[in-house]
């Protein structure tokens, strides 16, 4: 017989780590959106301002895509029925690498799940154990989390500190294993872009592989949003692109492109891709539509920029920390609001929500400790009128928590 002596919780240190949230003040709710992901949308049951989402150019509720997600699922079905390499790989998954590829003016490319999956199942994949990692700091979790999956060394430089990265590669540079630097085409947090010329040039000299990660980018930077190497002009010399489909391109996953024995490798040996299931037709189908959009409507990013000068300004004349003192300084449609302390920031949050506008703190450990803050995230869809009263209520309630003078 089964004693019935309480058996204590195993999982009680949960709740008490918490616990110790609630006590710093940095707890939080999930938003639960009750429509569609807008300028303008409704989160539990109050309409706001959305200064969080990153649909760069409004492509969630475009017609021409959810037209061709509709189609899809008609045609097709709602699932893809296997992972890749078994059963999963449909016509239109080909169709969108190929596309892709030609956008991105490479040899050819592989769409994984998401940004994450893509990053991490690379990056392992790619080295093993007597490899080097050379990482600015400031990278995304998914490149981190890759890292060290793939138990190669890692050694991080400081934020964009080329002279660092360079010292890291010296230090190694006798030694026989692969090398790979690795940085964000714009940092998520921040909004800076990086130093893609220097670090290329570091690869060349040092025989490394060269790595962007273009999540913020896609869409946003380059010719149609080709994102940073179309930016920088560094065709042919970045020798593996990632990037994503779940931000400006509206939809979800991520991709790699770089040469043809680069994504073979990869349909061979990047685990997300060998061991989860692919899309669905529909996201396949939507991701294509998406790239169309991007060469026909240009227009979408002129405004985004536009919106994005305008923000910038308007924030900084209302007397906000928008970076670049201690922090970066954003050059892109990600403008942080340097708040510091992270209580603070949450209070902040909830203030705006309440009056309207909905700007998602971030503190630690998302962002260094002392760096907590509003990230705002322009969007094409926009219009001035929403911009200037998200402005106003920024003002009156940064005024009330003494967050501006
Ligand atoms: C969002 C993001 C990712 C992950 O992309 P998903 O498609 O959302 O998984 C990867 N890298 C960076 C820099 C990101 O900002």
């Amino acid at each position: 017989m089964a004693s019935s002596t309480a058996r204590t919780n195993p999982l009680s240190y949960l709740t008490d780590q918490l616990n110790d949230l609630k006590q710093k003040g940095t707890y939080f709710k999930l938003r639960v959106l009750d429509d569609e992901q807008a300028p303008v949308c409704t989160f539990d049951g109050k309409k706001v301002i959305n200064l969080a989402s990153n649909n760069y150019l409004g492509l969630t509720t475009h017609p021409k895509l959810r037209e061709a997600a509709l189609e899809a699922t008609r045609k097709f079905g709602v699932g893809s029925g296997a992972v890749r390499t078994i059963a999963g790989t449909m016509k239109i998954h080909m169709e969108l690498e190929e596309k892709i590829a030609r956008f991105k003016n490479v040899e050819a490319c592989v769409v994984f799940q998401s940004g994450f999956t893509a990053n991490a199942g690379t990056v392992s994949a790619l080295l093993g154990k007597d490899d080097f990692i050379i990482s600015d700091e400031l990278n995304h979790a998914s490149i981190i989390d890759g890292a060290r999956l793939s138990r190669a060394k890692i050694k991080v430089f400081r934020h964009k500190d080329v002279a660092h990265a360079e010292d890291l590669l010296h230090e190694i540079r006798n030694e026989p294993g692969h090398k790979l630097i690795i940085t964000d085409g714009v940092f998520s947090m921040d909004g800076d872009i990086g130093i893609l010329p220097e670090l290329t040039a570091l690869a060349e000299k040092y025989g490394a592989i060269m790595m962007v990660d273009d999540a913020h980018s896609s869409g946003v930077l380059g010719r149609n949003g080709r994102g940073t190497i179309d930016h920088f002009n560094l065709h042919g010399r970045v020798d593996v692109q990632v990037g994503t489909l779940s931000k400006a391109i509206g939809a979800l996953g991520g991709y790699v492109c770089g040469t043809r024995d680069l994504i073979e490798f990869l349909y061979h040996r990047g685990r997300p891709f060998l061991f989860s299931t692919s899309h669905p037709p529909s996201v396949a189908a939507t991701c294509f539509a998406a790239l169309d959009v991007l060469e026909q409507e240009p227009e979408r990013i002129e405004k985004l920029w536009e919106n994005t000068r305008y923000w910038k300004k308007e924030l900084g004349d209302l007397g906000f920390n928008i970076g670049g003192v201690n922090t970066p300084a954003s050059e892109t449609p990600i403008t942080p609001i340097i708040v510091g302390d992270g209580r603070l920031t949450m209070e902040f949050s909830t203030g705006l929500f309440k009056e309207g506008v909905l700007g998602t703190g971030i503190a630690f450990p998302t962002v260094p400790e002392g760096k907590a803050r509003i990230r705002t995230i322009m969007t094409a869809t926009h219009t001035k009128d929403e911009l200037d009263q998200a402005l106003d209520t920024l003002k009156r309630v940064g005024k009330r928590l003494g967050i501006i003078g």
